[in-house]
């Protein structure tokens, strides 16, 4: 991380896992919290059983950029992960945030308050900084299911994706919204929230296989525009890492083609952009391996 600091102050990809408090359910089964923070680090504390059935732990270690452990509230979240890539949409340049974990770990709960913090901070930053130069915002929100994309705007019309002449990945037909005040910003997310194929209750099966994508653009009068976008991660994770890698190795070739979303995102991971990825995590005894996992994985995206 440290090479990547060098060309700018914002890293650019930067890695952050959130614990969730043990739940109701969890409590109710006497599953134990085995996940013990500290600072930017975190350790895992694994039961296994001997041959002759004893038990005893084994202790995982990771590190990553920032580690939120059950106590951070939603606005520190914000703070840590999307604030500070705010800023960089008006340099023409994309900022990412995306959500990964198991169901229920927390993802919806982390990601939903997101887009309307950050969009407060694009108006503020519209309507001071840059103010009377000609930028405008607009807001559109899509969903990737069995490999499909859907408008959550639009009735869940459906839309196909293609490449402009200067190779930008665009959306054809997308729907999107002129915004200007955080109340129509939130309007819109409830609808298309709604207008998901599962809610935050779907069962596991039908949530793993959709992943929404809402994007925040600042368009000025005179040019092109600059993306903000947040999405939720599970099934295509593996062609998103050996993206990420091969960007970080400076590989020429880098496999957008593995998946819809990578597609979709590609232009959110080449040139100067930037992404955070939040690793969401439960606490429980019963999720260990489902933790390892998913740490495991972000440990190799770092
Ligand atoms: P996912 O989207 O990953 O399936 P959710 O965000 O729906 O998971 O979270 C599952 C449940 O846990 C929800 O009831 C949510 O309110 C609760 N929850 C998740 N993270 C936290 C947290 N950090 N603090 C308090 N409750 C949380």
């Amino acid at each position: 991380a440290a090479d990547k600091d060098k060309t700018s102050s914002v890293a650019k990809i930067k890695v952050v896992v959130r614990k969730r408090p043990l739940n109701k359910k969890e409590l109710a089964k006497n599953e134990e919290d085995i996940v013990e923070t500290h600072s930017n680090a975190l350790t895992v504390h694994e039961t296994k059983l001997k041959v002759d059935l004893t038990e005893y732990v084994e202790k995982h270690e990771f590190v990553f950029d920032a580690v939120l452990n059950e106590e951070v509230s939603n606005d520190e979240v914000y703070h840590e992960t999307v604030e500070p890539i705010v800023p960089i949409i008006f340099q023409r340049t994309k900022a990412t945030c995306f959500a990964y974990g198991q169901t229920g770990s927390g993802k919806t709960y982390t990601m939903k308050p997101l887009p309307l913090k950050a969009s407060r901070d694009i108006l503020r930053l519209m309507n001071h900084t840059y103010r009377n130069q000609g930028f405008q915002l607009f807001f559109s929100f899509f969903e990737i299911y069995g490999g499909k994309l859907y408008d959550l705007l639009s009735d869940r019309k459906k839309l196909c994706m293609r490449e402009d002449g200067k190779q930008q990945v665009c959306i054809v037909g997308l729907q999107e919204y002129r915004v200007s005040d955080v109340e129509t910003i939130k309007e819109l997310i409830e609808k298309g929230s709604a207008t998901r194929s599962t809610g935050t209750t779907g069962a596991n099966e039908e949530s793993s296989r959709s992943h929404a994508i809402l994007q925040l653009a600042i368009k000025r009068s005179i040019d092109g525009s600059d993306r903000m976008e947040g999405a939720e991660i599970n099934k295509s994770l593996l062609a998103l890492k050996e993206c990420i890698r091969a960007l970080d190795n400076d590989q020429g070739h880098i496999p957008f083609r593995g998946s819809k979303l990578t597609e979709v995102l590609r232009d959110s991971f080449v040139g100067n952009s930037r992404t955070v990825m939040i690793s969401c995590i439960s606490p429980s005894s019963g999720s260990c391996e489902h933790t390892l996992n998913t740490l495991r994985y972000a440990d190799r995206v770092k």
